[in-house]
């Protein structure tokens, strides 16, 4: 019986979406921790990386729940009968209000010590993307609102970009390659952000759900060894793959126009993608230790993965995918968590 779990090792946490993109480090790092982990599943689908992925999370002691964040009773039912300490919402970027009901039954249970809704990304209160990024940001502003509303114990987790070629149209271009023909740099390629690892980012956010210091705080990884301008990215694939590439300008007037494209998830990507490169959205304020804290000095004796490492990975893909470079950046698919991720990636 679900109640009997041990809670020896630490609260006991709930995931939602725990096989998207990010829902998977979570997953990973939750399970490392050592804490009953139970994910919330939205169906049983014949997708078969998705039941390759439910399989090894349960191997490694995760106990399965089918249902969905949006039906209110359930999610209570749910909370009250597992005895949920955190809960954690990894949903995508198109179902960002889902987490609205959510937050009503976390509030009614009234037990639940910490929510981390889903925003791994900029800190939606300071950035101001251009639309269609800017309708994701409001979204995720009226799930912060409602949590600040009810008192909800929170921690916001802005992690930057995922370790990876900042791809203007893919919205997971960690799956991808760097650039084996040519680097499009955004704007004059100076302006830098902060790259942080999948595996990091499970990895810190799990450290962050019951320190007392991240209560309704918002935490911000900001890594020195991962602080590059696109420039400095470029030459660094150029280190690792032993030759140099052309760079052709991607002016912030064509970011603009892609984004007004309004092509759902590229145009999204590329609103952040300009609001990231040309006008600095991950650096431009600073993170004084009131409501905003950052990992690093949370965290000093924990090592984050560095941008070097990862693409020390991405070299040995490369190699392993032949000359002709099987980069697929024209990629549309709207299953983001195809068999392109096996869950080998995630360092367990
Ligand atoms: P995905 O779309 O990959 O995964 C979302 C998961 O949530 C899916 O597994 C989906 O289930 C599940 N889900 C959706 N709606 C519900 C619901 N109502 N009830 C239960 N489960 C549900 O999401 P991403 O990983 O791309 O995005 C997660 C967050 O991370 C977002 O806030 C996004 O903005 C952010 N992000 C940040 C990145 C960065 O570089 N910093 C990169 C990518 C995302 P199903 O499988 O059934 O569809």
């Amino acid at each position: 019986h679900h109640s009997t779990v041990s809670t020896a090792n630490g609260s006991r946490v709930l995931i939602a979406g725990p096989l998207g993109f990010i829902g998977r480090f979570i997953t990973g790092a939750s399970l490392a921790s050592g804490r009953p982990t139970f994910l919330l599943v939205r169906s049983s689908s014949g997708c078969p990386s998705k039941s390759k992925a439910v399989k090894y999370f349960q191997d490694r002691a995760a106990i399965i729940l089918f249902g969905m964040i949006n039906d209110k009773e359930f999610v209570e039912k749910t909370l009250k009968e597992n005895k949920i300490d955190v809960v954690i919402s990894a949903v995508g970027g198109k179902e960002i209000l889902d987490q609205l009901p959510l937050v009503e039954a976390i509030n009614a249970v009234g037990t639940v010590k910490r929510f981390l809704p889903s925003e791994f990304g900029h800190d939606v209160d300071r950035a101001d993307p251009v639309e269609p990024g800017l309708t994701m940001y409001n979204h995720k502003r009226l799930v912060r609102r409602l949590i600040e509303k009810y008192d909800v114990p929170y921690t916001y987790i802005c992690c930057n970009s995922i370790a990876s070629w900042p791809y203007h149209n893919n919205k997971h271009p960690s799956e991808v390659i760097p650039p084996l023909d040519q680097f499009e740099i955004y704007g004059d390629g100076s302006v830098k952000a902060y790259f942080i690892a999948g595996t990091d980012i499970g990895k810190f956010t799990m450290k962050t759900v019951d320190d007392i210091r991240t209560l309704n705080k918002s935490v911000h990884f900001r890594p020195s060894c991962n602080f590059y301008n696109m420039n400095e990215l470029a030459s660094l694939w150029e280190r690792k793959i032993g030759r140099t590439l052309p760079r052709v300008t991607v002016t912030e007037e064509n970011l603009i126009a892609a984004a007004a494209e309004n092509r759902i998830p590229q145009s999204v990507v590329a609103s952040f993608t300009h609001d990231i490169f040309i006008r600095g959205c991950q650096s431009n304020f600073s993170v004084d230790g009131s409501a905003d804290l950052e990992v690093c000095k949370l965290y000093p004796d924990e090592p984050f993965r560095t941008l070097d490492e990862c693409f020390e990975d991405f070299l040995v893909k490369a190699k392993l995918e032949g000359p002709s470079g099987t980069r697929n950046n024209e990629n549309t698919n709207t299953n983001p968590v195809g068999d392109s991720l096996p869950v080998s990636n995630l360092g367990l």
